[in-house]
């Protein structure tokens, strides 16, 4: 059975949440955007939705992303019935207003796109930002971008590439942005917009995954492997090698479960991906987000630790306010009593306010 992303790091953060509410506000964990970068249909969003586990993002040969899609993963408590009343979107354009059915959400990103954006292929900055609320999900952002273009098509300025890749810039720019640039095997990696994007961004590599989508349909005879071993362009958190659905899976409405059957079957029948287990399939992908998330808490730690320590300290003294606290049945009494006083003090302060209040009227 297939990963989804963060399902091995929801029980993590879940036990610190709970934690973390009892001390209030003050402290919760971050966790970082994850953001797609690559060239137009290299398979982004593709990506994106098999990671999610969902089909509800516009795909095609064309250019289907033409704003950023902030999309807000946020876990709801899982209701007993399991029903599919579970998991809905909203956008925020369109507040309070739960969609549960997931091609209507599409729809609604592609009507959103083009009262922006035009509906003849126009590109904006403007982001469309949806929730999707799902007790199976993490509460993580994850980033759709349009994909880097050099040609202006339809109603697209001149200037396409260089706006695009200022707008995919301001994303990945930030420090706490995971990047996944993604690159089809069918094209060379040596010119790997993507590759090259986010090397400008992220120069030491520390918080780039290479992702190699088409594998299915590389040139007769060649094969991917030398490329995911890094022999090519080598990147420090390394490459995985994916296969989506192709534009006829699309059309025939193959589910995301399908898809990853197919997708395993793929792997296990060709020879040259024998024993690259590791850099192979969408829920390896998922994995390796899954570690970077783990080590990103773990860097978290130390300081909500101290935030814990604070707390502990400040309730101390709280509880010496009250007096001395003993196991012993005496001591308890003599506690309960303290408590009590204190509690009707309070209390007649507060009558003697209301009676004078009343005298005055
Ligand atoms: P984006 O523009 O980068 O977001 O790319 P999309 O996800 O929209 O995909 C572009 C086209 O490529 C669509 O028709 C997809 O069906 C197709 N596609 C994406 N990934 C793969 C893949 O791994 N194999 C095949 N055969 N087609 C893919
Ligand atoms: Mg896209």
């Amino acid at each position: 059975k297939a990963a989804p992303l963060g399902s091995s790091v929801i029980p993590i953060v879940n036990k610190l949440q709970d934690i973390f509410a009892q001390l209030g506000k003050q402290s919760s964990i971050e966790l970082p955007q994850v953001a797609v970068v690559g060239s137009q249909s290299s398979g982004k969003s593709s990506v994106l939705e098999a990671l999610v586990g969902r089909d509800f993002l516009p795909r095609g040969n064309d250019i289907c992303t033409r704003r950023p899609l902030v999309l807000q993963l946020v876990q709801t408590k899982s209701k007993s019935n399991g029903g599919s009343d579970d998991d809905w979107g909203e956008f925020l354009h369109l507040p309070n207003n739960r969609i549960y059915d997931f091609s209507e959400i599409r729809r609604e990103i592609e009507a959103e796109t083009n009262r922006l954006a035009g509906d003849n292929k126009g590109v904006s900055d403007k982001q469309i930002r949806l929730k999707i609320f799902s007790p199976n999900v993490l509460d993580i952002t994850l980033v759709d971008l349009p994909g880097i273009t050099k040609v202006p098509v339809g109603d697209q300025p001149t200037d396409i590439e260089a706006r695009i890749r200022t707008m995919i810039l301001s994303y990945i720019k930030q420090p706490s942005c995971l990047i996944l640039a993604v690159t089809p095997a069918n094209s060379d990696l040596a010119n790997s917009d993507a590759l090259q994007i986010a090397g400008n961004a992220d120069p030491d590599g520390h918080r780039t995954i290479g992702v190699i989508t088409k594998l299915d349909i590389m040139d007769k005879g060649t094969d991917a492997r030398n490329l995911l071993l890094g022999k090519i362009v080598p990147l420090r958190l390394g490459y995985v090698g994916v296969v989506n659905r192709c534009q006829e899976d699309i059309l025939l409405n193959r589910s995301v479960k399908e898809a990853l059957s197919a997708e395993e079957k793929f792997f296990r029948s060709r020879p040259a991906y024998h024993g690259l287990d590791d850099r192979l399939g969408i829920p390896q992908l998922a994995k390796k987000l899954n570690q970077i998330l783990v080590q990103h808490i773990k860097v978290l730690l130390p300081g909500l630790k101290s935030n814990i320590s604070k707390a502990l300290v400040a309730t101390a003294k709280e509880h010496q306010s009250y007096g001395e606290i003993t196991e012993s049945r005496a001591g308890q009494g003599a506690l309960l009593l303290n408590f009590l006083s204190k509690y009707c003090e309070a209390y007649s302060s507060l009558l003697e306010g209301k009676s004078e209040e009343m005298s005055t009227s």
